[in-house]
């Protein structure tokens, strides 16, 4: 069974076609800048094989119809035709709390993920753009399923997600902690079970996925408890370019003082925060670490100011959980950064932590890198939400 994955964006649309017999990915690519100057189109094959061009991409009907020719033409073909892809996948960031799990695409679920596109604006529009110009490309016999970014954080109990202000209005409003990355917590939890041979009941996992965007989750028995990022993926860590936890009131003191209207306020605390704001050069944690490492001060500040707040969640979540089993670290940073881990798990000793320094000196690769002796697992695992997507859509698309 082959399934696609598609990840749209406003301007982008990604792409993963993977053959789930064997879990490997047949063919993925990515279209930028859709309906702006200057598109472009990418992508490679499980062999090897490289496509780029710059083709005009006014809308997203036109991206998709590129993407069904790279896959079925040319000289990165990959398939005969159509009929081989069983099902598509869409990756849909705000499920609000309509959506605990998964579901195949109706006309009634794209209304509601339209209408959840207050608490969405950048994403879930662009998601129904994509789901109807799939359809429009692909055919409407085609199954369609929708995984849902904070769907994994559904679990969270009432006084975890609320905010305390007047309940009347929360709900008027939906204002409450929904939260982000799910698939890839989700993806995590699973794999790591996976690997030891275990049920996920009766353990706690920390997982944390530190990209351009970082969330940190405590796991108990496989169902998130609590989760770092809030009603949008603004809380929570200090990330690339948004400013993570922050005293509410220096937000509205910013916007008198400044004169900001609410979407500039929004744009500031989106875009030009986090790493960014702090170096006051770039968003990109390998720029920081760098100039850090030659001196620069506010890159010191920077990256102090991540590490610190990722032993902070992480000792938190130990207190709501009541224990750890694990500590688990993917995304870009995760993944990659050694500084990073280390500054992390090195400063949590008092949980009886053990770092592998050797372990720990490798990039990319699922490992454990604490000790064996160590009171508390700490791994690495790349996360992979494309194949966790496509695990549900086939799951679904099986069960029908
Ligand atoms: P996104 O959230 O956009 O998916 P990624 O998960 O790709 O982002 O993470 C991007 C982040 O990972 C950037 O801050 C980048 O600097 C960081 N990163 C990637 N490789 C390394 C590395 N070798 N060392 C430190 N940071 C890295």
């Amino acid at each position: 069974m082959k399934i696609l994955v598609i990840n749209c964006g406003s301007s982008s649309l990604k792409y993963q076609l993977i053959d789930m017999d064997n879990e490997q990915v047949i063919a993925k690519g990515l279209c930028e800048r859709i309906g702006i100057a200057g598109s472009h189109i990418e992508g490679k094959t499980f062999d090897g094989r490289e496509y780029a061009a710059d083709p005009d991409l006014p809308d997203h009907t036109t991206a998709f119809s590129y993407v069904k020719d790279a896959l079925l033409e040319g000289d990165c073909k990959v398939i005969d035709s159509l009929d081989e892809i069983t099902a598509i996948g869409h990756r849909v960031v705000q499920g609000g709390a309509v959506y605990n799990q998964s579901v195949m695409v109706t006309p009634e679920v794209i209304r509601e993920i339209d209408k959840l596109s207050a608490l969405a604006p950048l994403h879930n529009p662009a998601h129904i753009q994509g789901i109807n110009a799939c359809t429009e490309v692909f055919g409407n016999l085609k199954p369609q399923v929708v995984v849902f970014d904070n769907a994994f954080h559904s679990t969270m109990p009432k006084y975890a997600y609320s905010f305390a202000i007047p309940q009347d209005l929360a709900e008027k409003h939906q204002c409450r902690k929904y939260g982000a990355h799910g698939t890839s917590h989700k993806y995590l939890v699973e794999r790591y079970a996976e690997m030891k041979g275990i049920s996920l009941e009766g353990t706690k996992i920390i997982t944390c996925h530190l990209g351009n965007g970082s969330s940190i989750t405590a796991v108990k028995d496989g169902k998130c408890i609590d989760t770092s990022m809030g009603i949008t993926p603004l809380d929570g860590l200090i990330m690339g370019t948004r400013s993570g936890c922050i005293d509410a009131s220096a937000v509205t003191y910013l916007q008198q003082h400044e004169g900001w209207t609410p979407e500039e306020t929004s744009e500031f605390l989106n875009k030009k925060c986090g790493l960014l704001g702090v170096s006051g050069f770039s968003s990109d944690m390998r720029d920081n670490i760098d100039a850090r490492d030659k001196g620069d001060e506010n890159a010191k500040l920077a990256t102090d100011m991540l590490f610190y707040q990722i032993r902070k969640f992480i000792g938190s979540y130990v207190a709501a959980m009541n224990g750890v089993d694990a500590i688990i670290f993917a995304g870009g940073i995760g993944e990659n950064s050694i500084p990073t881990r280390e500054a992390v798990v090195s400063e949590l000793g008092w949980l009886g932590i053990k770092l592998d320094a050797e372990a720990n000196d490798c990039r990319g690769k699922e490992i454990k890198i604490s000790t064996d002796d160590s009171a508390v697992e700490v791994w690495v695992i790349p996360t992979n939400e494309e194949l966790a997507i496509a695990r549900d859509t086939k799951r679904l698309v099986e069960a029908q």
